[in-house]
């Protein structure tokens, strides 16, 4: 059986068997990938005090016919807000779940890895729930599946100024083929959004953001990630719950 050392981010862990643990790391030479840690749940495990949720580890995987097995891990870096404040923890999980549905199993993605990498950090310095809107931003962007607002969606008009989004028909609509069902997206909001998709996360990179424009960009990225997946991310209701 092979055995290959790669650096990794925690993404996920459920519980399994007796004292196992099944997670999702996002490698860094072979994009995402379930493993198993056998007695990771048994406090003596050397297992269990590294192979923790959203840390940047770097482990020994046996690559077996069925499933890799994680013998060793060590920790490369561990983020304390992540650890540590229930809020960062829900919009880190956020995060962390959208990068695992966007992530093909077993394609290297090195840029994506990077990425996260610097989002992960950032939840150390940065307000958790701006932090989670600008790295979905990114993530929907990395995987080609950003939102696409330059033109209306019926007639083709150019946007400009506040217009209306109807996430079912696919994009936005002009003031003039809004419908009942449009809703109001504004030159801030769209003006946010796109920030945070340049945003660079170097410490000193700083974003402007109105309360009112956060609520309406958060609200339509939301809607949009529940009809691309056709459900309500977990995570979702996990933040849901802290507010
Ligand atoms: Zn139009």
């Amino acid at each position: 059986m092979a055995k290959v050392f790669v650096e990794a981010l925690v993404l996920g862990a459920i519980n399994w068997g007796e004292a196992d643990k099944m997670v999702t790391l996002l490698t860094r030479e072979q994009g995402k990938c379930k493993a198993a840690a056998f007695g990771a749940r048994r406090p003596k495990s050397p297992l269990a005090a590294s192979l923790q949720l959203f840390s940047y580890v770097e482990v020994e995987l046996t690559e077996g016919a069925r499933i890799s097995t994680i013998r060793q891990c060590t920790i490369k870096e561990h983020f304390r807000r992540l650890s540590e404040d229930l809020e960062t923890i829900a919009y880190g999980s956020f995060v962390a779940e959208l990068a695992t549905e966007l992530s093909p199993e077993g394609e290297p993605q090195p840029e994506v890895f990077e990425r996260l990498l610097l989002i992960f950090r950032a939840f150390e310095v940065r307000q958790p729930r701006i932090t989670a809107l600008a790295a979905a931003c990114q993530l929907l962007e990395l995987a080609g599946l950003g939102l696409r607002y330059e033109q209306c969606v019926h007639c083709g008009a150019p946007v400009n100024g506040d217009v209306f989004i109807e996430i079912e028909e696919g994009g936005l609509l002009c003031p003039s083929c809004r419908t009942e069902a449009s809703m109001p997206f504004s030159s801030a909001a769209r003006e946010l959004l796109s920030d945070m998709l340049r945003l660079s996360w170097k410490r000193d990179a700083s974003l402007q953001v109105k309360k009112d424009a956060l609520l309406q960009a958060e609200e339509i990225v939301l809607l949009y990630l529940k009809s691309l997946f056709g459900r309500l991310l977990r995570s979702i209701e996990f933040i849901q719950q802290l507010v």
